[in-house]
């Protein structure tokens, strides 16, 4: 199948990109560079330098692809930079994404396939979290995605560009090529890897006086190629809606840095800091929708294989893709 790929230079979609090829799909890449790299791209997909802004740009890019499906996972995605410029989540993450929309509905393209979140939801009412939950999300980039949600369901209804919405949890791990390297890093996994790398003098506890049992911020942890395997099951015919992704187990801050002290077999620093505004204290998926309707299973359920996958990639390339 023709697949368009947005954000196939970034940190999810270099893996899935290398799921499609390898299941022998032909994949277009479509990125901006601004957070992904070109060296994370699969040498075998094709690649478009190009930015979502570009409304021309991006309905040629879908037709000279010849798109069967896009998948959609070029956006911001930091829960705290959306706190101090949510101008930037609103206008790339919604105004931008609305001309990859429109140039799917004028090529007719059979499937949609969006980078959704569990920032969506907000602080739930319990966990573990199934998809019916009310959305109330509590940061710009929630609501970015939850707006972006919203379009989709209307184009689906009026236009008929059939949809899949997953909602991940927190992406981690990496494959044997490719990995997580941001800019500007604020995620938990690879600033903790970093001290165990000896990159960092220390790592930083947003917050620890959250009311869950070691006073720090739960996550469900999900395999970046589990999340790759999921995108590929939605691209079968007939299927729709929106699907939490993630492995139902919810790990806190000091857990995660636990589990890197052991995989790393170093010693890790910490200093707790304030709490991060944005951040919700509990987030687990439910994710037996996606299970039964999709036949999808995590093949990295624990957490200790997820990092050690990080742990591995990020011992090969310290400096990310700058090597
Ligand atoms: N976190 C932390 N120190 C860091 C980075 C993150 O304590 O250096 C916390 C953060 O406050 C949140 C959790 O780890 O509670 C996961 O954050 P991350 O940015 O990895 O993902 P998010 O849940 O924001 O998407």
């Amino acid at each position: 199948m023709n697949v368009l790929v947005t954000g196939g230079a970034g940190y999810i979609g270099s893996v899935c990109v290398e799921q499609l090829c390898h299941a022998g799909h032909q994949v277009t890449v479509l990125d901006n560079l601004t957070e992904g790299h070109r060296a994370a791209v699969d040498p075998r997909a094709r690649f478009v330098h190009a930015c979502l802004s570009d409304r021309a740009g991006v309905a040629r890019a879908v037709k000279e692809a010849g798109a069967a499906a896009i998948l959609h996972f070029a956006a911001n995605a930091l829960v705290g930079e959306s706190m101090t410029n949510p101008a930037k989540y609103f206008r790339n993450n919604v105004a931008w994404g609305q001309n990859l929309l429109d140039a799917a509905v004028e090529a007719k393209v059979g499937k949609f396939v969006f980078s959704s979140t569990c920032a969506t939801y907000g602080p739930p009412e319990r966990v573990p979290m199934t998809e019916d939950l009310p959305q109330r999300p509590i940061n710009p980039y929630g609501e970015s995605k939850l707006m972006f949600e919203k379009m989709l369901t209307w184009y689906q209804r009026v236009y008929g560009l059939e949809f899949v919405a997953f909602r991940y949890f927190n992406a981690a791990g990496a494959s044997e090529k490719f990995g997580e390297h941001h800019r500007v890093e604020t995620h938990l996994i690879p600033n903790v890897l970093k001290v165990a790398l000896g990159l960092a003098p220390e790592c930083a506890i947003y917050g620890a006086d959250y009311e869950t049992p070691d006073g720090t911020c739960i996550r469900d942890y999900i395999h970046i190629a589990d999340l790759a395997d999921a995108h590929i099951r939605a691209l079968e015919p007939g299927r729709t809606g929106f699907y939490n992704l993630g492995n139902g187990e919810g790990y806190s801050v000091r857990e995660v840095i636990q589990a890197c002290r052991m995989i790393s077999g170093r010693p890790i620093k910490t200093v707790e800091k304030p709490r991060r505004p944005g951040d919700p204290p509990r987030l687990v998926a439910d994710a037996e929708k996606a299970a039964h309707e999709l036949g999808w299973r995590p093949r990295f359920p624990k957490l200790e294989d997820i990092v050690a996958t990080a742990w591995d990639w990020h011992r090969r390339h310290p400096n990310g893709y700058s090597d």
